[in-house]
């Protein structure tokens, strides 16, 4: 369906056709079945509050999963966002925080690296403490798979600043079921909305009225990334289906190139936490030597 077909739908087909590109790409790819036990990863933000309610209306066996990240006002809109969304829907939430886990939240961390003499980007060490927490937890509930609410857009934008990047690796495993070999290690990450542009998830989100905080986190200056979102929101307004070209050659290039990479090594573990590293000591655990020191 064309672009102005799409936005010509009634709000209910609209949903109807939202839906159902969900359960393609859930049977495409084989993501998951009913028998599975899937954490959705809930920030509060529009993405994962539609898959979250999508899977869960679909009849899957669902459950959230959020981490407070410590951010002040911020975070706490966001988690009663969540739980509101949970409560109206009958989800069972899980929370962690940054406090519990790391001794502080968010904003002292970065204080404590700046102290330090480390001069991190908050997203950088938020993004390396969630992926751990989200994979050790998910691996100690026995949750099959976490599913983020990651779409066309951002992958577009990602595929793209990994060509840029000139990094093939990382491009490879990218997709709707990201990773190229299954490991005991991490609990499979999906994402659904894999296929869904980011505005239909907005119209989504607000025809159901979600309580969704609809700015982007206080914290987050990550400005390399948002001159790509700049520059592909602009091709795709001059060229509709730019963004949806990227991702479709990005699985056609995953597709043909994936006898090469299967020859990879499996992934180290951390000798401090166990959790899977590509060195000695994983990321996270050299940050919070760093902490500590
Ligand atoms: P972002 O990197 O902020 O664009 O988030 C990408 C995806 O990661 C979201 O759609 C969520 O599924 C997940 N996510 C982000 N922040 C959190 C959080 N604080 N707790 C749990 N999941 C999160
Ligand atoms: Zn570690």
């Amino acid at each position: 369906m064309s672009k102005v077909v799409i936005d010509n739908l009634s709000n209910s087909k609209f949903k109807d056709y939202i839906e159902k590109k969900v359960r393609k790409t859930i049977r495409k790819y084989n993501l998951f079945n009913r028998k599975d036990k899937l954490a959705v990863a809930v920030s509060g933000g529009k993405d994962s509050t539609v898959v979250l309610y999508i899977l869960k209306k679909l009849g899957y066996d669902v459950e959230a999963l959020t981490i407070d990240v410590g951010v002040g006002e911020y975070s706490d809109l966001n988690l009663e966002n969540i739980k509101k969304v949970c409560k109206d829907n009958d989800i069972k939430l899980n929370i962690l925080s940054f406090e519990d886990e790391f001794g502080k939240p968010l904003k002292d961390l970065i204080q404590t690296f700046k102290k330090k003499g480390y001069e991190y980007q908050s997203c950088m060490v938020c993004g390396i403490l969630k992926r751990h927490l989200l994979n050790r937890y998910a691996k100690k509930m026995k949750f099959d798979c976490v599913i983020t609410g990651h779409n066309m857009d951002d992958e577009a934008q990602a595929f793209m600043m990994n060509v840029f990047r000139n990094d093939v690796n990382l491009a490879i495993r990218q997709g709707p079921m990201p990773g190229n070999q299954k490991s005991k290690k991490f609990v499979q990450r999906v994402k659904p909305l894999f296929f869904i542009t980011e505005q239909e998830i907005i119209r989504y989100s607000k025809i159901m009225k979600f309580p969704v905080y609809y700015g982007s986190c206080p914290f987050s200056i990550d400005a390399y990334r948002r001159e790509f979102r700049k520059i592909l929101d602009e091709f795709e307004k001059k060229h509709p289906s730019v963004k949806n070209n990227i991702i479709r050659f990005q699985e056609q290039m995953k597709e043909k190139l994936k006898d090469d990479f299967k020859k990879e090594a499996d992934i180290g573990t951390c000798e401090i936490c166990g959790e899977p590293s590509q060195n000695k000591i994983c990321k996270t655990c050299k940050l919070i030597e760093q902490l500590e020191k």
